[in-house]
């Protein structure tokens, strides 16, 4: 391998084995991505079993005595440089994990989550709680089991944080939430009593065809730079990011006829995600170190183009002259129109359509539902109970159904549990790049009002985050680029300063 960035003899054959893993988590991740936007529904059963027995080979390679042998070897190098010292500590945790954990749960964890996922879709259909119930408390179980198996300090719960965020733990979600907490619900107070105030505004009724609504996303995808021979498009029930390397990245949207910030910020979100995936230093691929490893690092991207980027005046100005393109209806609404409509708060029922300052009390009440799941204090047959008391604490609403409720969210039924609070952090971290991003090259406002100023952002993110892919984990990402540690007094700035113009 011609590399200049992994020279240590083991490393090199640590990376020339891992190739094979690579090739099953790329296979893998192209059925996956299929499965959610070509294949026939019922092609889900031997989906999930291909993708079981694949899952089991990807441990039975890292448990080859010859790539353990190796990677423990790398282990006592002393002279490793930080690309080579990324690789391990990725390599490490999944091999601790996979020498923990037997092959039968690998193989019946994938079988179930698969299966998960198209049962709570016909139980979300169906508005059923109750068809759902059994295979959540089986994914439950399992996590219990799971907690048990790889062992913790002080809460169950720790083992599946530190699944989607290296080295953080229960602990460190509370803390944060605590942090944040106060600030959120003065805003959100203020908010409601500002004479400003308004439930709902008339631009998320103006009805829009997909084609048009479609075209629009395409010139915002151009304006932001979306280079189409790496990067494609498509539609799915809940947009998401698939990355395969640097060259190939697909994301998807979504469309519902109405309410066109729904689909725009969706699209742009997305595309936060892409670039990250695109844009870690190209040697890396085929590594461990190609994309974004800590979730949180990726959703601060995701959210910085969704809200920071999006959501800005500068952005509601550069939509303003394309609106049109939706529609003779559009024509009558201001670049104002529409910044306030992008920015409008008002406590909703449904996670992803949350606005900037709702969505965390969305995070906090899922974060403090899994973690009482976890503990085994909260029984399944019990959580909609849960779930609707605490939408009424933190939201002052209540769910009439279990889809606008408890059955919302894909999440559970497919095993990811310890994933939700990544995206309240990175949502705050996305403020901290903000910061330094306009002391550097200045207002982010202005930036986003030409394509000159798009291109000194993306080359900005390139060069100060996205290069790094999996380098560090978020800690030492945070860091790296801050030279601080990760804090919320950057977010909480901003929403201060943001809110209290708009209201
Ligand atoms: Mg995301």
């Amino acid at each position: 391998m011609k590399n200049i960035y992994f020279k240590n003899e083991i490393i090199k054959k640590v990376l020339e084995k891992y190739k094979v893993i690579w090739s099953l988590h790329y296979l893998n991740g192209l059925a996956g991505w299929d499965a959610r936007i070509y294949m026939p529904k019922k092609g889900i059963i031997a989906r999930g079993k291909a993708h079981a027995q694949a899952s089991k080979l990807i441990q039975q390679f890292f448990l080859d005595k010859e790539f353990v042998y190796l990677i423990n070897k790398a282990s006592e190098e002393k002279n490793l440089n930080v690309y080579e010292k990324g690789v391990l500590r990725i390599l490490r945790k999944d091999l601790d994990q996979y020498q923990k954990i037997p092959i039968k749960f690998t193989e019946k964890w994938a079988e179930i989550t698969n299966k998960g996922q198209s049962i709570w879709e016909n139980a979300k259909n169906n508005d059923d709680f109750k068809f759902f119930a059994p295979i959540l408390g089986k994914i439950i179980k399992m996590c219990q089991e799971k907690s048990e198996i790889i062992g913790y300090k002080s809460h169950p719960y720790d083992v599946h944080i530190d699944d989607f965020e290296h080295g953080m733990t229960t602990y460190d979600v509370d803390m944060y939430f605590n942090s944040i907490k106060g600030s959120l619900i003065k805003t959100l107070a203020y908010i409601n009593k500002s004479k400003k105030y308004i439930p709902k505004h008339i631009l998320s009724s103006e009805i829009y065809s997909k084609h048009e609504m479609n075209n629009l996303n395409n010139s915002v995808l151009d304006y932001l730079g979306a280079d189409r021979d790496r990067f494609r498009m498509d539609i799915s029930s809940h947009p998401f990011t698939q990355g395969f390397g640097p060259n190939d990245v697909r994301i998807t949207t979504w469309y519902h006829d109405k309410d066109f910030a729904s689909s725009l910020t969706a699209t742009i979100h997305e595309f936060g995600h892409s670039l990250y995936e695109l844009e870690s230093i190209a040697d890396f691929e085929f590594t461990p170190l190609s994309g974004g490893n800590s979730l949180s690092i990726h959703e601060s991207l995701s959210r910085f183009w969704e809200n920071i980027v999006a959501r800005s005046y500068g952005f509601a100005k550069f939509i303003h002259k394309d609106l049109i393109k939706l529609g003779e209806n559009y024509k009558k609404y201001s670049t104002s129109d529409i910044y306030k409509y992008l920015n409008i708060v008002s406590p909703g029922l449904i996670r992803v359509d949350a606005d900037e300052i709702t969505y965390h009390f969305h995070i906090l009440i899922r974060f403090e539902l899994e973690k009482e799941l976890i503990k085994g204090k909260l029984k399944v047959n019990d959580l909609p109970d849960a779930w609707n008391t605490l939408y009424k604490k933190y939201l002052g609403i209540k769910p009439l159904n279990y889809k606008d409720g408890v059955l919302q969210d894909i999440h559970w039924s497919a095993g990811l549990i310890g994933y939700f609070p990544t995206y309240s952090i990175g949502t705050a971290l996305s403020s901290i790049w903000m910061d330094l991003i306009e002391k550097d090259i200045g207002s982010i406002n202005k930036l986003v009002e030409s394509k000159s100023g798009i291109n000194k952002l993306r080359n900005w993110l390139q060069n100060n985050i996205h290069k790094y892919g999996s380098m560090y984990d978020f800690k030492d990402m945070v860091k790296k680029v801050s030279k601080n540690s990760f804090n919320t007094t950057s977010w909480k700035k901003y929403l201060k300063k943001k809110y209290s113009t708009i209201y």
